[in-house]
């Protein structure tokens, strides 16, 4: 079944391929000598799989080995994510299981991190559950006298370097967001932008290449908007040249379309280095609707983006999130996010139905959209997506392509990998013994609408 935000086509971010929203991590990394064992859960985008890596950090300072199961885990962390109401209702899931856990004397602490952390349900969900600690966002760096550290190691300010040594490393540019957008929580729970400084991101950045990270993807909420803080006039576009001429391949999300200057549509034409997926939330194709939403342009706006993308990088693919169902919208509404979605051939799509977030502008918003209404746009969206994705596909049969593998492994199992178009691909490994980070050549012999299929590596 297509689930809410489903991807029209596995994108190739460092987190698991096939779904970006409610994913849930836990690597197992035991120590040698751990006082006891934790258990990191993540749920939600990029940046809560980035806090959660800092997290994993200090855990393992404090001396607890890392499991996979509660079962087997003296303290659980939830790191949450707030931005559909389907997301709680994920957690309190878990949350059950740990209180039955927590009454059998398995797991001893339960910490409810990330975004629901930082909003009022919080409090609601400490009492209903006996949490033994809610941390904000912002001050996950109290984390460290919770799980034993003497001292607060990290201090989770934007300038805390991320995970090192690894193939694929996110790099947080800037936190927050200045933006009130009628149905996000975002600016409630993760607060007004905070950029890094241009010097310190590619010193993190450098750092992290000399240890061995092969890809860097930059982060933001609205990584565009990135500005250097002490007030030299940088822009994002300097910064990604920068960062570009430093790491062997880069990536960026999530972009904001008031936000993304043509040079930088340019930038990712020119240089080698960046992988050329732009993905651009448009959220809606009607004017009303983004005026509703507080968005800050309009859709002929958007379209002229994609027209200079496509211009300066005419193989790249383009993604974006469209919500649907938002108070307020009409059936002329959702024909224009039909049209839209058709004259901007998309080669993916997260489609959201709206979810009214408390204490957001939206949520208390009349003429809410029935149910029914919402699921049938919903699919009607995806399928738009789909069809021109299908088509634009077709295009890559045949081809031969330089292919940078993410995930799996060789001896007969399945690879996946992204070309510098930033198409999804699964590859027959066949007899090749090839690793995440490694590049392969491999011809292209089918395509889906959400990925391409190649034959065995060429030697
Ligand atoms: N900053 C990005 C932007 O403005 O384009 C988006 C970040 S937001 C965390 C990720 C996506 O979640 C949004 O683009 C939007 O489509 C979706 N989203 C956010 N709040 C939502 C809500 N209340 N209901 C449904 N979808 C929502
Ligand atoms: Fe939310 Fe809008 Fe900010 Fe994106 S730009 S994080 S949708 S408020």
């Amino acid at each position: 079944m297509i689930q809410d935000g489903a991807p029209r086509r596995p994108q190739g971010t460092p987190i698991p391929l096939s779904r970006k929203p409610e994913i849930e991590t836990s690597q197992p990394a035991r120590m040698e000598g751990a006082s006891g064992t934790a258990c990191i859960r993540t749920f939600g985008c990029q940046m809560n799989v980035h806090d959660s890596d800092r997290m994993r950090r200090m855990i393992r300072d404090a001396g607890y080995a890392e499991v996979n199961d509660y079962e087997d885990a003296d303290m659980v962390i939830l790191n949450t994510c707030y931005v559909r109401e389907n997301a709680v209702d994920r957690v309190r899931g878990h949350l059950g299981e740990l209180v039955r856990l927590k009454r059998e004397g398995r797991v001893k602490k339960v910490a409810l991190t990330g975004c629901i952390g930082a909003a009022e349900e919080s409090q609601e969900l400490r009492d209903q559950y006996g949490i033994d600690l809610v941390l904000g966002t912002h001050n996950t760096y109290e984390l460290a006298k919770f799980v034993g550290l003497p001292t607060m190691l990290e201090t989770f300010t934007p300038e805390l370097p991320g995970t090192e040594g690894e193939r694929s490393a996110f790099v947080t540019i800037m936190t927050g967001c200045n933006y009130q957008c009628s149905y996000c929580i975002v600016p409630s729970v993760r607060g007004r932008m905070v950029c890094r400084p241009v010097e310190n991101v590619v010193e993190e950045v450098e750092r992290l290449v000399a240890g061995g990270t092969s890809y860097v993807t930059l982060l933001g909420q609205t990584v565009d908007a990135w500005r250097d803080p002490s007030g030299n006039g940088k822009r994002f576009c300097d910064l990604l040249g920068r960062v570009a001429d430093v790491a062997p391949r880069v990536w960026f999300t999530t972009s904001h379309p008031s936000n993304m200057e043509d040079r930088t549509l340019k930038t990712i034409g020119e240089k080698q280095s960046i992988v050329k997926r732009l993905h651009l939330p448009v959220q809606s194709g009607s004017d009303r609707m983004l005026k509703v939403m507080h968005r800050g342009y309009r859709a002929e706006r958007y379209r002229r983006k994609i027209e200079v993308f496509r211009e300066n990088v005419p193989d790249g693919t383009l993604s974006t999130d469209i919500i649907v169902g938002h108070p307020g919208e009409t059936e002329e509404d959702h024909e224009e996010t039909l049209k839209l979605v058709e004259e901007c051939r998309f080669d993916s799509a997260y489609v959201f139905k709206f979810s009214p977030r408390r204490g957001t502008e939206a949520a208390i918003m009349g003429e809410a959209v029935t149910p029914e209404v919402a699921q049938r746009r919903f699919m009607q969206v995806l399928r738009a997506v789909e069809r021109g994705a299908f088509e634009r596909n077709q295009r890559k049969v045949g081809a031969e392509e330089e292919i940078y593998i993410r995930h799996g492994q060789a001896d007969g199992g399945k690879l996946i990998g992204e070309t510098w178009s930033g198409h999804a691909v699964h590859i027959a490994a066949g007899a090749s013994t090839v690793s995440p980070g490694d590049y392969v050549r491999a011809r292209i012999q089918s395509a889906g609408p959400h990925v391409l299929y190649a034959g065995e590596p060429i030697a």
